[in-house]
């Protein structure tokens, strides 16, 4: 058995145990196993495993590492979950199923300019990050901007907007910051909360997380 083996089911494990201990947990959370910065070794240990939902935050790195994986593995599901550069806009509706950064007007009307042009992009789904925690070097809009950057997405740039995401900062409790997420996705109805990391996703599932983002207890520490 592989080390990765191991982590994830003592993961699936701690997932399992969360979601029972709560009505607000979704039955089936998502696990998007955050795979920044590991070699594409470690990604064949997680198929191997039936791991298919990975996380990246580089387009570059995503696009170095994935598509030959994904040519003998088609049911990979990449999400982006960094930030996303105008400029590297069409790439990434290339490469990622899920893109959970949309965080910006600019960037939204970049992505929607790119999808009126009529090319078939990988890109279903985007989930608007909130910057729960309103800290002026996190990406993400502020919980009071939400619904009108939700809206301008949906109904003025038709964008197939299904979830939010947030990173709460790093020192303060997590909770109020999932509590808050969640509150803002079922005001607007989006069914998916991207939300909980190696630290906190318990809390996370317990507040109803529908996607946990896991790196580092998956992998280990990262170099
Ligand atoms: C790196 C990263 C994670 C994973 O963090 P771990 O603590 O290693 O689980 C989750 N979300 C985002 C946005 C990240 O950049």
């Amino acid at each position: 058995m592989t080390h990765f083996f191991e982590s994830l089911s003592a993961i699936h494990a701690r997932m399992h145990d969360a979601c029972r201990q709560s009505p607000l947990a979704v039955p089936r959370p998502t696990l998007v196993a955050v795979s920044k910065t590991q070699p594409v070794e470690r990604l064949r240990d997680a198929l191997d495993a039936r791991q298919r939902v990975f996380g990246e935050n580089r387009v570059q790195e995503a696009k170095e590492k994935w598509p030959e994986l994904r040519a003998a593995f088609p049911d990979v599901v990449l999400h982006l979950i960094g930030p996303l550069q105008t400029n590297k806009a069409k790439e990434a509706l290339a490469l990622f199923d899920v893109i959970e950064t949309l965080d910006r007007e600019k960037l939204a009307r970049e992505v929607s300019g790119l999808r009126a042009q009529g090319e078939e992009f990988r890109t279903k789904e985007f989930y608007i990050q909130v910057n729960t925690g309103e800290e002026p070097q996190k990406a993400g809009v502020a919980p009071k901007e939400a619904g009108a950057f939700i809206h301008y997405c949906i109904h003025e740039l038709k964008l197939p907007v299904t979830g939010l995401m947030c990173i709460p900062p790093a020192e303060e409790e997590p909770a109020p910051h999932f509590a808050l997420l969640r509150n803002i996705a079922k005001a607007h109805h989006l069914p998916n909360l991207s939300m909980g990391m190696s630290g906190d996703f318990d809390t996370a599932l317990m507040l109803g997380a529908t996607h946990i983002r896991v790196g580092t207890a998956l992998f280990g520490e990262r170099d």
